[in-house]
């Protein structure tokens, strides 16, 4: 691994990163457009992700409790009932 020069390294991660946005612009195009995403066959409700982010928690899988009405600070992070600490569901329509 000695004699690889700094432009290689340089390069190796310009070629890592052009690969990870390879990767992953069919998924960030299937935020964009559920048109678009049908016309490619992908799933309207998650882009083929086959997951669905909790909308209570956010996907976080726990929710602030006690200070929800803003009449006391005891606020605490309890886990979410709705996706059950998951922070997601499986998509309905394709799993
Ligand atoms: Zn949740
Ligand atoms: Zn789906």
């Amino acid at each position: 691994m000695e004699n690889i020069t700094a432009s290689e390294i340089a390069g190796l991660g310009v070629g890592t990163l052009l690969l990870c946005a390879t990767i992953a612009a069919p998924k960030i195009d299937s935020f964009v457009s559920a048109s678009q995403r049908s016309s490619l066959g992908m799933c309207k409700r998650c882009g083929d992700l086959k997951l669905i982010a909790c909308s209570t928690c956010k996907g976080a899988g726990s929710v602030q409790s006690g200070g929800l009405f803003g009449f006391t600070t005891d606020a605490r992070s309890v886990k979410c009932t709705r996706c059950q600490a998951r922070g997601h569901f499986s998509c309905p329509d394709c799993s």
